[in-house]
């Protein structure tokens, strides 16, 4: 072996910043769990994390919790690491957006409205301007979409759909029906999930 020892590079960081929530999802916890607020990583020991990880190349960091915006001054730990690197993500049960957004916005997000829920659709990369400009051709968002994606691909996302509308179906021929509208391959089993677009009769997409 040779006296260099190699270091991978490190391009995604999840930070749980704290384990407090305000909601108890069944899946995640129970309501005699008790996760107090006064646990939370303080903001300088964020920033020399994000800091030494951001030599070995660190692109995107994801802020996440429990519940991160129940975190005092969540928008100071956002500036305090968006010059460190490309791209500084957040994943929220939105319950306090409303109140916080404004701070939010102020440290690189761009909103958009979907179903009635106002939500952060993508952060800007590099500092820029976290604003669409509106275009036929190519959009100013693309760059930090296409980042996203591929920091997915890549590694493990999260996906907040609470925007989007539920339907519960039962019948013998669910499966088989919905399959006939759906351009995925649907799953039919019992707890999995799976991304689709749903079309009309002349292929235009209705729903996804
Ligand atoms: S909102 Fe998220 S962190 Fe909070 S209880 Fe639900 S799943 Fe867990």
């Amino acid at each position: 072996m040779s006296g260099k020892s190699k270091i991978n590079t490190i391009e995604y960081l999840r930070v749980a910043i704290t384990a407090a929530c305000n909601f108890f999802c069944l899946y995640c916890r129970e309501k005699t769990e008790k996760y107090l607020l006064e646990n939370y990583i303080n903001i300088s020991v964020l920033r020399n994390v994000v800091k030494v990880f951001a030599q070995y190349g660190l692109k995107t960091v994801r802020i996440a919790g429990g519940e991160p915006l129940l975190v005092p001054h969540l928008e100071k730990y956002i500036e305090a690491i968006s010059p460190l690197v490309e791209e500084v993500a957040l994943t929220t049960n939105g319950y306090f957006l409303e109140e916080k957004a404004e701070k939010l916005k102020k440290a690189g997000a761009c909103f958009g409205v979907s179903a009635g829920y106002e939500r952060p659709l993508w952060f800007a990369l590099n500092n820029k301007k976290p604003e669409f400009k509106y275009n036929y051709n190519y959009q100013n968002w693309y760059p930090a979409v296409e980042f996203e994606t591929k920091n997915a691909r890549k590694n493990v996302g999260l996906f907040d759909l609470t925007a989007f509308s539920k339907y519960d179906l039962k019948g013998q021929k669910t499966h088989s029906e919905l399959q006939k509208i759906c351009t995925a391959n649907i799953k039919d089993e019992i707890g999995k999930t799976t991304y689709t677009q749903m079309l009309n009769e002349d292929g235009g997409i209705e729903a996804d």
